[in-house]
């Protein structure tokens, strides 16, 4: 077993506007580079959290991880094995143990389904027989702290928590090594968004799970995060533990992100930060 989960090597991913990809590498200014030459390495079984300003590759970064998006350089080894020689066998079991749960994924669920047909529907997907399906999936509807009734239940029956947990359960259901919250809590009320954090910690400590949270709140951050990265134009400026990089930042940017929240805050339970000093944008 390697000690990272995933080493990132000189990872990028550009889009193009108009010039083709070729030139884009080739230092194209028409290309966007959403995410530019990052390097880092993800421990098993830590909390590493991406933050940044709206726009800056967070989700992009996410997305490559999760092998959702494609790479346009670079190397993501995940368990060792580089993304670019996996197997289709692989590549599926590796779509599996890492799992995306996204802002508001009760938008993704489907309306005309209850939600224990939907968490049974995953289920399926990873091969677990019939008759175990039903049991199966009122079990995670406990882990992520919903009653049985809930599965009875229609996705505009829920509210955003609900709906939050039913999105962590569906991601539980293919049983991951890795979690990639991308903005879990920033569709919640501030007092629902400390009950979703303290559920993936929980569920971290449980099921052993690495966890990446994506969050442009450093309060969240702060609150949840072993380790956070900082990203500024698709670039990786500072990557060390949350209080050093929190209390000490070395890169001038992220001074000028943790300024942006004023003394005190970064250190609140997870909160949105207060109206006109998010760092969103
Ligand atoms: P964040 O999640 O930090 O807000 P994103 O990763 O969504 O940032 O976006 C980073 C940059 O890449 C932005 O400039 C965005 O407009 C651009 N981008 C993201 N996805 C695409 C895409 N599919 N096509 C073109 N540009 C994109
Ligand atoms: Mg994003």
């Amino acid at each position: 077993m390697t000690p990272h989960i995933f080493e990132l090597r000189n990872v990028s991913r550009y889009y193009d506007t108009r010039a083709s990809l070729v030139r884009a590498r080739r230092g194209n200014k028409n290309a966007i580079r959403a995410v530019d030459d990052v390097s880092l390495d993800v421990q098993r079984e830590e909390v590493l959290g991406i933050i940044g300003e709206s726009g800056s590759g967070k989700t992009t970064l996410g997305f490559l991880i999760a092998g959702i998006e494609t790479l346009t350089q670079g190397d993501i080894r995940f368990d060792g094995q580089s993304v670019w020689s996996m197997s289709r066998l692989d590549r599926k079991a590796f779509r599996q143990r890492v799992q995306v749960v996204f802002q508001d994924s009760g938008s993704a669920l489907n309306p005309r389904r209850r939600i224990l047909s939907t968490l049974q529907d995953s289920l399926r997907l990873r091969g677990v027989p019939r008759s175990q399906r039903v049991n199966n999936a009122l079990a995670l509807l406990g882990k992520v702290g919903l009653s049985m009734e809930f599965g009875a239940r229609y996705p505009h029956e829920l509210s955003g928590g609900q709906r939050q947990r039913v999105g962590i359960a569906r991601a539980l259901a293919m049983k991951p090594d890795v979690l990639i919250a991308d903005e879990p809590v920033s569709a919640l009320d501030v007092s629902l968004q400390g009950q979703i954090i303290n559920l993936l910690l929980d569920l971290r400590r449980e099921l052993h799970l690495t966890i990446i949270l994506i969050s442009h709140d450093i309060a969240v951050i702060n609150q949840t995060c072993d380790r956070v990265a900082v990203m500024y134009r698709g670039a990786l400026r500072e990557l060390g533990p949350t209080p050093d990089v929190i209390h000490n930042p070395a890169d001038a940017y992220t001074k000028q992100l943790i300024g942006a929240v004023p003394k005190g805050l970064a250190g609140r339970h997870p909160a949105k930060n207060a109206e006109g000093m998010s760092t969103n944008d």
